[in-house]
């Protein structure tokens, strides 16, 4: 029997994902506020719908890849809470699976109202970027029930290569920030030595290479230089476009401090992250690729 599944926002993330479920030979519908992207989900074989609340009602299976807290909520509570979202429409028994990056306490409280509705989520955060996403071989970090993770695992196994249950409903939103505090911190080191011995006279090729292979090696110098010249097929060979937002990554450090604040953690240099990665938005970047921050102009 086919599996019906409603997948919600289709951006740099959701399309790929969203068409690895349907090439897997679930009947995907999908929707977007951008027409232009549910016009190239359904050029890609996927299906489309003007009717949102008939597609949730018959939908087994609901999976959500959004910018933010607001749109998660939004999304699954509706504008007046309840009445207008997935939550009001999805059919008793649906699995919902939200791999937004999004606050650990808005995962736990949308999965409580879920839950309350006889419906049954996980949290899915994912990383290994839109090139992932395509291949197939992003990570989950899940949090939820073992028995709904199980439910999920074939479908989640279908977008990425490795299922990590880091524990109750919102931890997999806590890892993944925790992740990606790191992320932006090493993005951030990564472009500062390549500068400094571009300064210095060196080719950021060769500079980049020799880290790789020395103890600064790490996933944004070798996969995802943020360079130009160095790699091909990575936002910095292509004017930053496409990729992970600053503005999203900008939003993952605020959940980062704002998560140490609550638990008592020190982070100074995800605070000092969250700092320059604000002021490169300020600057005009938000749009860009995260790896743009190697453009960042600051003052000596
Ligand atoms: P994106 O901005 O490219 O896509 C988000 C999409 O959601 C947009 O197309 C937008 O139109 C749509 N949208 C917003 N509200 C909607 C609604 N109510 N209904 C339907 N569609 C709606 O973002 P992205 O890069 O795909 O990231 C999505 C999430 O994944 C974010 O939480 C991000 O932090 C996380 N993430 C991104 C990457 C990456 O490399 N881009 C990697 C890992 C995790």
């Amino acid at each position: 029997m086919t599996t019906k599944i409603v997948f919600i926002g289709l951006g740099n993330m959701g399309l790929p994902m969203a068409q690895n479920l349907a090439r897997a030979g679930h009947a995907v519908t999908g929707f977007d506020l951008m027409p232009a992207s549910v016009r190239q989900f359904v050029d890609a074989g996927g299906l489309s719908s003007e009717d949102q609340a008939a597609a949730l009602g018959e939908a087994d299976i609901v999976v959500t890849m959004l910018p933010a807290s607001r749109h998660v909520q939004g999304a699954y509570l509706g504008a007046s809470l309840g009445d207008t979202g997935i939550l009001a429409h999805a059919k008793a028994g649906a699995l919902l699976i939200d791999c937004s990056t999004i606050a650990p306490e808005v995962s736990r409280e949308v999965a409580a109202a879920a839950t309350a509705k006889g419906l049954r989520m996980i949290d899915a955060p994912v990383s290994g970027g839109t090139a992932g996403a395509a291949a197939g071989t992003l990570t989950f970090m899940v949090g939820g029930d073992e028995a709904d993770l199980a439910s999920a695992r074939p479908f989640l196994e279908q977008m990425g290569k490795n299922i990590f249950h880091a524990g109750p409903g919102g931890s997999g939103q806590t890892v993944k920030i925790c992740n990606n505090m790191l992320l932006g911190i090493l993005m951030i080191g990564t472009s500062e030595a390549i500068r400094l011995g571009v300064a210095n006279g060196l080719d950021p090729k060769v500079v980049s290479d020799v880290m790789a292979k020395s103890s600064g090696r790490n996933w944004t110098l070798e996969v995802y230089n943020p360079c130009p010249g160095v790699l091909d097929n990575v936002p910095a060979a292509r004017g930053y476009t496409g990729g992970f937002g600053v503005d999203l990554m900008l939003k993952d450090l605020g959940l980062a401090v704002e998560s140490a604040g609550a638990s008592g953690a020190s982070v100074p240099l995800g605070e000092l992250a969250r700092q320059l990665y604000d002021m490169h938005s300020k600057a005009g970047a938000g749009g860009l690729d995260f790896s743009s921050i190697y453009k960042l102009d600051t003052p000596a």
